[in-house]
């Protein structure tokens, strides 16, 4: 029997995994911690102390860049581990996204710049 090891298997697990465990939540824009809470209308990170009222504006960025074309306001709290629906509401109206769908269920599209 000859043993054989296929290294592509290995590279997508790791990928896989890099992927939920690297692109959820918001990154901290001052050490490399993830994820940033929310505190007060701004995030703070638990580790350095650093707060940012801006840093969801990247993270929602990146999950354009890398995980859909659209997002839900569901897909929001998720992606930035917010509880509030008003508060994802807020940060996705602020930024102006162009909206698919009626009142229940609208998608938020990925800017075409
Ligand atoms: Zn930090």
């Amino acid at each position: 029997m000859k043993y054989h090891h296929d290294p592509d298997i290995d590279i997508l697990t790791a990928y896989s995994l890099t992927k939920i465990d690297i692109l959820t939540g918001v990154r901290c824009g001052n050490c490399p911690h993830i994820p940033m809470i929310r505190v007060s209308a701004s995030w703070s990170c638990p580790k350095c102390r650093y707060s940012s009222k801006t840093a969801h504006i990247k993270a929602i960025h990146e999950y354009f860049l890398l995980l859909n074309n659209h997002l839900t306001n569901s897909e929001l709290r998720n992606f930035l581990h917010l509880n509030s629906r008003n508060t994802a509401y807020k940060m996705l109206k602020s930024l102006q996204y162009e909206t698919q769908g009626g009142t229940k269920s609208v998608n938020y599209s990925k800017p075409k710049r």
